[in-house]
């Protein structure tokens, strides 16, 4: 959950591991600390609170060192505090570590270690490792240049959980161990030095060129070289991948948040999912391969993810449904593992994950595989680990998004969910030719519309000041503006903590409708010209009973009532999500900003949810 950062070069140290730390701060933190190797002793400097604070303690300006870790934490064992945080040593002070992870059979493996005699001095489940290193070192009578990753190896062994983890030795001077299990770490090759971080944008500014690692590959770094080693310590050969996002794509452009930039990169981010999968005849779609007669044996999908990509995911049921005729069913990943969905071979499964690290997802794909399932990953970050575990993987072209609540990474997902649906169509040849055309059309123009939406701010601006004291608020809509609602109530929730619900505006009379009084504020989105009807005389039922209501509308309305209306172009059902959102997520921005909250890092969420 946490970041990971590692240096071995000719440079000091210590300012690219905090400044790789600092761009790895949205991944959610609450402490942080690095270790450096200064002349003969290995030397650790953390705080609790921001990474910023490390610059405060004393000593940091004299570190020399020119290889060293680091860690932003996200507590998973032990309250945050200084001695929880990372790098922790062994007893001996001979290793130290950081991890990113949890290492479930902790209490078992720090049992073990107290009866050989070792102490510990935090909550972590973390400081088992430096410590079992150590013990595995020890015992090892062989002194040659192994023994180390030897070392390394057997405690990885005994780990049970997820963990990338970085090593440095006193008996190592000019060596660093990283190694990774289900938790995200790539290596950025340089001249005559080499980074580590746990993912790309940390990075990125010193180098274009990667090394994906896949679970339990073991690395040894020094300056001049990266070793890559299986589990069994054989030597393994491993490309490098070059990496085309610019620096400033990682950075906020000019913009207050890195929220509002990302709502603003929605056309582009669009622009590049949809790429050139329209241009030819029919759709392709890179790392497809599906035949009409396979599609004509699926009888279930499930669309599984957690969050933001699960309300993607609904907005793809009415697609996948109406367009390809299959039935779909829309899973929370953290509920499809524990229970024993019904799965087969005939059964399509798609995993929907922006960082492609989400633990639960992950796991949820793995369960489905082994049923005999057939598993499709759609991510954002090539070559994550979602992407590494799927018979079948296709990718969002958003960019790196680094605000906490997700934006243009959702609509890039409903997209490209979209074409996959109508690509499915195409192939089942089930789909009327002129049908199809003009979906295309709308995919097509849909980026200039999404500019037209963002011209459009000053209202939401001004409706968000009316209304940011309050402690609840509704979100209705019908049919695919309910699926939205849900992600309009999310994004509300993450960044501005005002409560609200979002319902089906038909179920409203069967209950949410007692709370609605006076002033309470209600966003209602109607972009479906066959539901707009039913769905003003939902509005007009909270109207009367004195709501506030913000519409968000493709159609003509009275404005009978209403507080504020925005309209938006029209669209299909299928896709108007991407426009409607936009006022949600700019509605809760302002919000956010009016309360004076941090919008890009909410309190208790971080972004890639690498643990259960
Ligand atoms: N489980 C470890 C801890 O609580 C690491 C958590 C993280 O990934 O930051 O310290």
């Amino acid at each position: 959950m946490c970041g990971i950062v590692g240096y071995i070069g000719n440079k000091k140290a210590s300012p690219i591991l905090i400044n790789g730390l600092l761009r790895l701060e949205y991944r959610g933190y609450d402490s942080a600390g690095i270790a450096t190797m200064e002349d003969d002793k290995i030397v650790v400097m953390k705080n609790k609170g921001r990474v910023s604070s490390l610059y405060e303690l004393e000593g940091i300006d004299d570190l020399k060192s020119t290889m060293g870790i680091a860690h932003t934490r996200w507590a998973t064992h032990g309250k945050p505090s200084k001695e929880n945080s990372h790098p922790h040593m062994d007893n001996s002070n001979s290793f130290a570590v950081v991890h990113n992870g949890i290492i479930e059979n902790y209490h078992e493996l720090k049992n073990m270690l107290k009866n050989e005699g070792y102490k510990f001095l935090s909550d972590t489940d973390t400081e088992v490792i430096p410590n079992l290193i150590h013990y595995y070192y020890n015992k090892d009578k062989t002194d040659d240049n192994n023994k180390l990753l030897r070392a390394v190896k057997n405690a990885c062994n005994d780990l049970k959980g997820s963990y990338a983890i970085e090593i440095l030795s006193i008996h190592n001077k000019d060596k660093m161990i990283v190694v990774r299990k289900d938790s995200p770490l790539v290596i950025g090759k340089g001249y005559k030095e080499n980074y580590i971080a746990s993912d790309i944008p940390a990075i990125l500014s010193y180098t274009k060129d990667f090394y994906l690692l896949d679970d339990n590959e073991i690395v040894e770094l020094t300056r001049d070289e990266v070793k890559f080693y299986n589990q069994d310590l054989k030597e393994i050969k491993k490309q490098v991948t070059s990496i085309d996002w610019g620096t400033a794509s990682a950075e906020k452009d000019g913009y207050e948040d890195f929220m509002l930039k990302e709502i603003f990169e929605q056309p582009r981010a669009i622009r590049e999912t949809v790429g050139a999968k329209l241009d030819n005849g029919c759709i392709e779609i890179e790392g497809l391969d599906f035949t009409k007669e396979y599609l004509q044996s699926v009888n279930k999908i499930y669309l599984v993810a957690c969050g933001t990509a699960m309300h993607a995911g609904l907005v793809a049921k009415t697609v996948f449904e109406k367009l390809c005729k299959i039935p779909v069913e829309v899973d929370i990943a953290s509920e499809f593992r524990y229970r024993d969905p019904l799965i087969d071979e005939k059964t399509l499964t798609i995993y929907i994950s922006q960082s492609g690290e989400t633990a639960d997802t992950i796991a949820a794909l793995k369960l489905a595989k082994s049923k005999g399932a057939k598993t499709l990953a759609i991510s954002n970050v090539i070559g994550s680990s979602i992407t590494r575990e799927a018979d079948y993987s296709i990718y969002t072209h958003a960019g790196p998004e680094i605000a906490v609540a997700s934006t243009k990474a959702y609509t890039s997902q409903v997209v490209l969910l979209n074409i996959l649906g109508m690509y499915f169509a195409e192939k089942l040849e089930i789909i009327d030719k002129d049908l199809m055309k003009k979906l295309k059309a709308d995919i097509l123009i849909l980026p200039s519309k999404i500019e037209e939406v963002l011209k459009n701010t000053d209202p939401i601006c001004d409706f968000a000041k009316k209304v940011y004291k309050e402690k609840d608020m509704f979100f209705l809509g019908r049919g695919t503006d309910y699926a939205v609602s849900l992600e309009g109530s999310l994004k509300l929730k993450e960044i501005s903590y005002i409560h609200s619900e979002s319902y089906a505006s038909g179920e409203l009379k069967h209950g949410p409708i007692a709370l609605i009084e006076n002033g309470v504020t209600v966003i209602a989105t109607m972009t479906n010209p066959d539901l707009v009807e039913k769905s003003i005389s939902n509005v007009q039922e909270v109207v009367t009973r004195g709501a506030k209501v913000l519409a968000i509308t493709s159609e003509d309305i009275k404005n009978d009532g209403l507080n504020q209306v925005i309209k938006i172009p029209k669209t299909n059902e299928f896709i108007s999500p991407i426009l409607s959102v936009i006022p949600m997520q700019l509605f809760a921005y302002y919000i956010s900003k009016e309360k004076g909250l941090d919008v890009d890092k909410p309190r208790n969420l971080a972004k890639s949810v690498t643990v259960e």
